[in-house]
C-alpha cells in the first residue's frame, strides 16, 4: 500500500489479491480441469491452453471459453476459493470430480 493511504472497503481483498506466490488460473484450472464461468457455473475442461496472457478452454459442454490468466481477476478468486454456484448440468460433471476439487457451493442471493 501507498503511503498516506488509508485502507478502504476493498483493502483486505486488494492484500489477499496482489500476492505473488498464488498459483495463475491457468494453473489453478489444468489441475482440477474445472473453471468457474461468469454465471458462477463450474464447468468441466476437456482441453486448456494459454496464449500469452489468455486462457483459451474447452469445456465439455461445448464452450470455448477465454479468459485473462490474471492472478487478480474474477474467475482466479473463484477457483482458489474452489466457490460456485452450481455444477453445469450440461457438463455432467462426475461426483467424484467434484469432491476431489472440494469446492463449496454458494448459495445466490
Ligand atoms: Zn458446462
Amino acid at each position: 500500500m501507498q503511503p498516506g493511504l488509508t485502507p478502504g472497503p476493498f483493502a483486505f481483498w486488494k492484500g489477499d489479491d496482489v500476492k505473488e506466490d498464488y498459483e495463475t488460473p491457468f494453473k489453478l484450472a489444468k489441475k482440477y480441469m474445472v473453471w468457474v464461468s461468469r454465471s458462477g457455473l463450474l464447468h468441466e475442461l476437456t482441453s486448456i491452453e494459454l496464449k500469452g496472457r489468455t486462457v483459451i478452454m474447452h469445456s465439455k459442454c461445448g464452450q470455448i471459453l477465454k479468459a485473462s490468466n490474471s492472478r487478480r481477476s474474477r474467475a482466479a478468486r473463484w477457483l482458489r476459493h474452489k466457490w460456485y454456484y452450481k455444477p453445469c448440468k450440461r457438463c455432467k460433471i462426475p461426483d467424484e470430480r467434484l469432491k476431489s476439487f472440494g469446492g463449496r457451493m454458494l448459495r445466490k442471493v
